[in-house]
């Protein structure tokens, strides 16, 4: 049965969009209670509006902590209609139905965002929102619960389509929604909470999010997919403004995150190119277009339809190398006007711009779904320095190779484990990765090098003179050996295997010079 909405309570710290929308229900003879600063919005607008203080004889108190909590106020949202029982109760405490509730919550996220103090995130809880919200939502059998203002328009279209009410479907989606976002704030609240006292393990957690995309599908044709940002600004794929080109896919995304964040690891300029969330080339040099070359010389064939992620602000020569092969996606902190129009000539490639670049070093928690379950684990922000390093060869790194091999380790970092790079003057000339042998991707990357090098018409692969990375220690000195028959002349790595002594001693054999970490950097 149609229930036209006679009486609608309004109580929104976001204002985007309330005057049109109350104004709406007013023209259609809807009667407006409001609370303190919705209610002073919607008379300056010129519009007719009880205030809830008013409405209940109990006036705001508490610095707002209590404005709506009131059995008048839910009663109204709470009484089943159809049920004498209730029908009484409220004819009998003077409780008249609320068909609407217009409400979104204390901004608590955006408080949290910017960085505000302990207290003021704390005042920043809404208590009497998500008890209106939750009451509504539970009622929906006849009460409409907005919580957003992208909802103020479907509202209105079923309105006008049903002589002033709204439809069941609908109510039924908006509760849906309604319960999803008290989840979503309780969840940022109940997270920030528990980071703040170091909580390390919490008995329960949620990680919630707000829809930023429908994807047209998922990793495969036949999965549904979407892309949800959880309101945490780390700057980013989820937090990137996308300036041109066809939208962005679910793999898109995923390859986009890996390449940000890798050259977010480097101090120089870099650059990264990522194909199946695997970089095939990385590269720093004193300029943008300079890391794109090398980068690309890596793997020239693998690049190809890839997704190139840069540290700096992109101008118009390394605009035009990068768009020299079909790319896929362009992800930068800025670009400039040159840059711009270069791109704009390849309408399909995506641009992305985050502004800044991301502090590897900032915590998070990652999440990782398991049949039943997710893991959860703190994002690998471990950051290596030189003096961190222990020298187990004879030989000593010198200066350049010791250079290389921590730009090596960096980008092992973001390699799908095993993980092994060979890096020479700052670029990457070969990458093994994800195989379930070490000496498999010792021998890949190696073999990678030399297809390049041929393909380039060298005579020699760009392994001659290189060092290499390995994400994990060397089990064995096979993978060591395949490394040196290269031509890799330094080598950093975790260390911790039982044969370590089998392995330095195959290193210094082969005159090499090898570092350990006490690190690792397991990617799976
Ligand atoms: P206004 O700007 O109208 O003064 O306040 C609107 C905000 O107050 C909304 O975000 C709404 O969720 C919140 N709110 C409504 N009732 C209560 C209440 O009883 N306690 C608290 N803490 N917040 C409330």
């Amino acid at each position: 049965h149609p229930l036209p909405v006679r009486r609608a309570l309004i109580s929104v710290s976001d204002k985007t969009g309330l005057v049109p929308f109350a104004r709406f229900l007013a023209e259609r003879g809807v009667e407006l209670l409001s609370t303190g600063g919705s209610a002073r919005a919607l008379m300056e607008a010129g519009l007719a509006v009880t205030e809830v203080a008013d409405y209940t004889g109990s006036p705001e108190m508490l610095d707002g902590r209590v404005k709506t909590l009131h059995p008048r106020i839910h009663g109204g949202i709470l009484g089943i209609r159809d049920n004498p029982d209730h029908q009484q109760a409220m004819e009998e405490h003077a409780i008249p139905p609320i068909d609407l509730v217009v409400v979104n919550l204390y901004p608590f996220e955006a408080t949290v965002a910017r960085g505000a103090g302990f207290d003021e995130c704390v005042e920043n809880i809404d208590i009497g929102g998500p008890s209106l919200i939750r009451g509504a939502a539970k009622n929906h059998a006849f009460v409409t619960v907005i919580t957003d203002p992208e909802d103020y328009e479907p509202v209105m279209a079923a309105m006008r389509a049903n002589d002033g009410a709204t439809t069941p479907d609908l109510r039924r989606s908006l509760a849906a929604a309604a319960f999803a976002r008290c989840g979503a704030y309780d969840g940022a609240i109940s997270r920030w909470f528990q980071e703040r006292i170091g909580e390390e393990n919490p008995r329960h957690i949620v990680f919630a999010g707000r829809l930023r995309q429908s994807l047209r599908y998922g990793e495969n044709p036949h999965q549904k997919a979407g892309f949800y940002a959880h309101g945490i600004t780390r700057p980013g794929v989820a937090n990137a403004r996308q300036v041109q080109g066809k939208e962005l896919s679910y793999n898109n995304i995923n390859d986009t995150d890996a390449a940000f964040e890798l050259v977010c690891e480097i101090t120089e300029p870099a650059v990264a190119i990522i194909k199946h969330a695997n970089p095939c080339g990385v590269a720093r040099a004193g300029s943008i277009v300079d890391a794109y070359k090398a980068a690309l010389a890596c793997d020239p064939v693998s690049a190809f339809g890839g997704i190139v992620a840069v540290n700096r602000r992109l101008d118009r020569v390394s605009a035009e190398a990068i768009t020299g092969i079909f790319t896929e996606v362009v992800i930068a902190p800025d670009a400039d006007d040159d840059a711009l129009a270069v791109f704009a000539a390849k309408k399909n490639l995506r641009l992305l711009l985050t502004g800044v670049t991301a502090d590897p070093t900032t915590p998070e928690l990652t999440v990782r779904s398991v049949a039943g379950g997710f893991l959860v684990q703190d994002r690998d922000a471990a950051d290596l320095l030189a003096a961190d390093l222990k020298v187990v060869t004879r030989r000593a790194p010198n200066e350049r190779e010791m250079a290389d091999l921590l730009f090596a380790f960096k980008v092992c970092k973001h390699v799908k484990s095993n993980a092994i790079v060979y890096v020479r003057d700052g670029a990457t000339v070969g990458i093994g990765a994800g195989q379930m042998s070490r000496v498999d991707s010792a021998r890949i990357a190696s073999w990678k090098a030399e297809e390049a090098a041929a393909a380039a018409g060298q005579a020699v692969p760009a392994t001659q003179g290189s060092v290499v990375a390995s994400d994990a220690f060397f089990p064995f000195a096979d993978g060591l050996l395949a490394a040196a028959r290269a031509g890799a002349t330094a080598v950093i790595q975790p260390g911790g295997s039982v044969r370590d002594d089998e392995v330095i001693r195959a290193a210094d054999e082969a005159g090499l010079a090898m570092v350990f970490t006490g690190l690792r950097h397991f990617r799976h």
